[in-house]
């Protein structure tokens, strides 16, 4: 019998292609095992997001080296840091033996899950939007919507089997099924809505099963929120009522250079439109702290956002440029790292100490 032992850094998003990775491997006639040691096949899935992400990925593999030796398993490297040239990654991380492109692990693998109630359903990869900070346009590459149909037999399986609650996953979840409908158009539609958007469609079909009790999506961007998602959250009780909807800064000049594509007074409009319509809605959100050329007047516009947003959760990270982006070429990183903490420790103590027993548990 051959051995597979998957280590998986980063996201949900991760998390998910490694239960597909796991299907892959169970298909072939391997078996998992929880102990690297004991692995003839070991699969890297490597997340970029910070410095200190890679960094990890690094340590895993320099500790696999001195435990094997010469004669270690083989090790396949998947995930964001793919995004580095194939001769700069076996440069970096000379262990490895093969490079499996995210995209080649595919929607359709069967996924091997670990929890028996909840299960994370893929159902696009890659993005579009190009915020300059980001690797993910580059790592996982365009993005590309999941049939419905197949969404919907997944689903359909998930149930039969006992499962209860779902997360749709996706890096731009709303806009699902409009990937060739560029960004301009897609803003427009949603003062003018005509009609549902895919995401909604998709939506209405998987609440049709009866017991399935929650459905939960990640990530929602702030510029593909059409009104119509808002009614369906609305009427449909099975949608979870916590929305994580990543914000990045309150400062209007840094949105433009994150390239975010809304202001700090439109994300604020979206707020209270869902508050309205929903009001037990809560929200989480994603921030960067110490984006290139952040003043302390930037920052304060988003303590003053995150103030209005009344957010219950919140990632924040500490910017960290990131090879091969916009920002890392045209921005200088150029706010101190003790700035970059003590602005992270602020919001912090602004969010997320006040909330951290009433988390919510995605992602
Ligand atoms: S929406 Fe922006 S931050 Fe999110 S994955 Fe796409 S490029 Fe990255």
């Amino acid at each position: 019998m051959k051995y597979f032992f998957i280590k998986t850094f980063g996201c949900q998003a991760n998390k998910s292609d490694s239960e597909r990775i796991a299907g892959d491997y169970i298909a072939r006639g391997f078996k998992e095992t929880s102990n690297w040691k004991k692995a003839n096949e070991i699969v890297v899935n490597t997340c970029s997001v910070r410095q200190r992400a890679e960094d990890r990925v690094k340590g895993f593999l320099l500790n696999i080296e001195k435990y094997f030796g010469s004669n270690r398993p083989k090790i396949i490297l998947t995930g964001c840091m793919l995004h580095h040239q194939k001769k700069n990654l076996l440069k970096l991380l000379p262990q490895i033996d093969q490079i499996l492109p995210i995209n080649k692990v595919g929607f359709n693998s069967p996924a091997i899950r670990k929890d028996k109630l909840h299960a994370f359903v893929p159902i696009s990869s890659g993005c579009n939007s190009f915020c300059t900070y980001c690797i993910v346009p580059y790592s996982r590459g365009r993005e590309i919507s999941r049939p419905m149909e197949d969404i919907v037999s997944e689903v359909k399986d998930l149930v039969k089997n006992g499962y209860q609650e779902i997360t749709l996953l996706g890096q731009n979840v709303n806009s699902y099924g409009l990937e060739k409908t560029n960004i301009k158009t897609r803003k427009s539609t949603l003062s003018k809505p005509k009609s549902s958007p895919p995401f909604v469609n998709l939506l209405q079909e998987i609440s049709k099963f009866k017991d399935l009790k929650t459905i939960n999506f990640l990530t929602a961007n702030p510029w593909d929120f059409h009104p119509a998602l808002i009614k369906e959250i609305t009427q449909n009780r099975k949608i979870n009522r916590f929305i994580h909807l990543p914000v990045q800064s309150g400062s209007n000049r840094i949105l433009k250079l994150m390239n975010r594509g809304y202001t700090a007074q439109n994300y604020i409009k979206l707020i209270n439109q869902i508050k309205v319509a929903v009001p037990n809605a809560t929200f989480g959100t994603d921030i960067i702290v110490g984006f290139p050329s952040e003043t302390e007047k930037d920052f304060q516009d988003t303590v003053n956002l995150t103030k209005k947003a009344g957010f219950q959760v919140a990632f924040i990270a500490r910017y960290s440029p990131r090879p091969g982006t916009v920002a890392y070429r045209l921005y200088q990183d150029n706010i101190p790292p003790q700035i970059k903490k003590k602005r992270w420790q602020i919001l912090e103590n602004l969010i997320n100490k006040p909330h951290l027993s009433t988390r919510p548990t995605i992602r």
